[in-house]
């Protein structure tokens, strides 16, 4: 049975044919790899294909998959029953063994999953504080339960889920989420809720969002402030614990022994593989725990003999070795995946935690250290999708998420490590050929601001055709300097108070020099004002828009362009003449002609605007339109091309006057047409759509 038909049945009875999400491969696309067994470095799908592992079952195979005195522990402890529901003195056993490492778990209690542990450690916070509140970081992940599903990472960082459904209000407004690495909102959090807070639970190093570390003093803050508010602690170790070292992060960071926590929660590593895990802490913490406290808890499973019997035979075998050849591993591993990257141009950062590390793909997490949630889903995942399925063609099965550890076994040697090294580089070039995220534009539109010039295109009158972003800076004007080409009707727009210049009426008229109109762009802006220079059509089209825009430049004023739908082909597109059509034309040329083909003052080649087969449209030349017609068909146009002259378009007086090249000055003189105008040379303007 293929993988296909395999994950298909499984569909059919299991929801999403697993049962545990991030297994399903729904963060890197593709079907789920069925696994029959496991040996050392290895693990074996179905088919009998086998695969360097580093997934290690998602962190308990610290000594490699099936340690054979692992395996003979189980077997051992199976064939003296499976299950008792009694005590047994290999629970003992292992809870000595966990209190030599840990000395500050004083006392622990089994249970069977990390989830279980968790939630038990929160109960027994509230318990000991008689407080409701849990704070939490976003990004860590500690196990399923209600209130710890918050923002939490792992399989709810990659399955977009904000949360979990079925998780009711009430609990999830009992936990108060805050930014890892955050000492300043911790500050703010206990400020506010201090006297409510039960308990403050972390990952001390954080390995569901990827792997981020502590800052300096982040752990000793938390241990702090809790103190300082009467809350209590919890290292949330499930994942640390027995695996960055033999007293797992608290043991890596308690150089000051300043750093016991209240609460540990233990799991993966603990159990060896089997369904175990535990807390632990000082025991007036711990005997609050019924039968001796009033914090209920039991589990029929719980310290199950098998699973006893895997925690114990791990923990004997994880000597010294064992951790500096985990951490020797690791250090190889990650630098040789650090150097495939960065010899394929893959932009990516490579984080550690003792021996746990992950990779951040794509430019944000390559910029700047990734040192909370935000920061972490910043990162590309499709770079990490084409990387994974590249590493698994190559035999190598990585955690099906770019925000999990990646995980090392002492039974990791030279030799698995040098089968993984081999598959690196075709699988950083896969990284490669993914393209970069196309950037998100911003979806707010551009502000008028204080002391800055906004260039609006008005559009070509209609207030229905001035953009959003352009209606928001005319509403925000301390200032609009318009003209007669400006839409009125839109200056309706502006505030109440708003001082409304019509530059066209200045001193000299209509033709007021642009050096005054950039003059009093200057002014209003240096006086502090959001001035907008209010004009019709498109800033850049014909207009002296670049002008001012040089002007303020030179006069160190902020400037901004909003872009307006130019008249040249809105105009003749109101009046139902496209400027290009298939069969008809295949373009346009927009030119001015404030003076005509006769004068030596024009720089256009009219010869070629006479017989270069595309549609002709011109601005500002009303004035000029019987030259304009006449130099065109004695330059070489046929004089029955057909000719559209839009009057007023947009306006309510709007009006269109058709003939041919040869007869449109006539008409549009008879038609009494005055600027502005825009005509429409070429066979479009014998359509009428409209
Ligand atoms: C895996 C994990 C848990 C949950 O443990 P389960 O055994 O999956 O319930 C809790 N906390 C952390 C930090 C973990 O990594």
């Amino acid at each position: 049975m293929s993988m296909r038909e395999q994950f298909e049945r499984a569909c059919e009875v299991i929801p999403g044919g697993v049962s545990s999400p991030v297994r399903a491969f729904g963060s890197v696309g593709g079907t789920p790899v069925f696994i029959a067994s496991a040996a050392g470095p290895r693990v074996f799908d179905t088919d009998g294909r086998a695969y360097l592992d580093l997934v290690g079952s998602w962190g308990p195979a610290l000594l490699g998959h099936a340690h054979p005195d692992v395996v003979a522990a189980v077997q051992a402890a199976a064939a003296r029953g499976l299950s008792f529901g009694a005590p047994t003195l290999a629970e003992v056993e292992l809870a000595e063994l966990i209190r030599t490492r840990v000395p500050a778990a004083e006392k622990v209690r089994f249970v069977s999953t990390g989830t279980e542990a968790t939630m038990t450690a929160i109960r027994l916070a509230r318990g000991a504080t008689q407080r409701p509140l849990i704070v939490k970081f976003a990004g860590c992940y500690h196990g399923h339960s209600d209130g710890l599903l918050a923002a939490a990472g792992s399989g709810l960082a990659t399955a977009g889920q904000p949360g979990s459904a079925g998780v009711t209000a009430a609990a999830a407004a009992q936990t108060l989420v805050l930014p890892y690495n955050d000492t300043t909102a911790l500050a703010a959090a206990f400020d506010r809720h201090g006297d409510r807070i039960a308990a403050v639970i972390t990952e001390p190093a954080a390995a569901n969002m990827g792997v981020v570390p502590p800052a300096p003093g982040f752990n000793a803050a938390l241990r702090q402030i809790t103190a300082k508010h009467g809350a209590l602690l919890i290292f949330d170790e499930v994942l640390t614990g027995f695996r960055v070292g033999p007293a797992g992060w608290w043991g890596l960071e308690n150089t000051a022994a300043e750093l016991d926590p209240d609460l540990f929660t233990f799991g993966k590593v603990v159990g060896g593989g089997m369904p175990l895990a535990a807390l632990g802490g000082p025991a007036a913490v711990m005997d609050l725990l019924a039968p001796l406290g009033p914090v209920y808890q039991a589990g029929t499973l719980s310290g199950n003999p098998l699973a006893t019997a895997a925690g114990i035979a791990t923990l004997t075998l994880a000597d010294d070795a064992v951790y500096a050849s985990v951490d020797a591993a690791a250090a190889r591993l990650s630098t040789s995946v650090g150097a495939a990257l960065e010899a394929a141009g893959v932009p990516h950062r490579v984080q550690h935690a003792g021996s746990l590390f992950s990779v951040f793909w794509g430019e944000a997490p390559a910029a700047e250290p990734v040192r909370n949630y935000a920061q972490a889903q910043a990162q590309d995942p499709r770079r990490y999708q084409a990387f994974f399925h590249a590493m698994l063609e190559g035999g190598v099965a990585l955690p099906p998420s770019a925000f999990e550890a990646w995980f090392l076994s002492a039974a990791h040697d030279d030799e698995a490590l040098t089968g993984i090294e081999a598959v690196l580089p075709q699988a950083a070039e896969a990284a490669a050929r993914v393209r970069p995220e196309p950037r998100p534009v911003p979806v707010t539109p551009p502000k008028a601001a204080k002391g800055m010039v906004s260039l609006v295109g008005g559009g070509p009158g209609d207030p229905g055709l001035l953009t959003l972003a352009g209606a928001d800076c005319l509403a925000e004007a301390d200032v609009v300097l318009y003209d007669h080409l400006a839409p009125y009707e839109s200056l309706q727009l502006a505030r109440p108070g708003a001082e409304l210049v019509d530059v066209g009426k200045l001193p000299r008229g209509e033709f007021t020099p642009q050096e005054d109109i950039n003059r009093l762009l200057i002014e209003h802006a240096r006086a502090g004002k959001r001035v907008v220079r209010f004009k019709g059509g498109d800033v850049f089209v014909f207009g002296r828009g670049g002008e001012e825009w040089e002007a303020c430049n030179a006069a160190g004023i902020p400037v901004q362009i909003i872009p307006g739908v130019t008249s040249a082909t809105s105009a003749p597109g109101l009046a139902g003449i496209p400027v290009t059509h298939r069969g008809l034309s295949q373009g346009f040329t927009v030119v001015s002609a404030h003076v005509g083909p006769e004068s030596p003052r024009s720089t256009l080649n009219w010869e070629a605007l006479a017989t270069n087969a595309t549609t002709l449209v011109v601005l500002m030349g009303v004035k000029t339109l019987p030259e304009v017609c006449a130099g065109l068909v004695s330059r070489g146009m046929d004089a029955s091309t057909p000719a559209a002259i839009i009057h007023k378009a947009a306006s309510p007086d709007m009006g269109v006057v058709r003939g041919t090249v040869s007869t449109l000055a006539q008409l549009a003189a008879e038609a009494g047409i005055t600027a502005p105008a825009i005509t429409v040379i070429g066979a479009v303007a014998g359509l009428d759509l409209a």
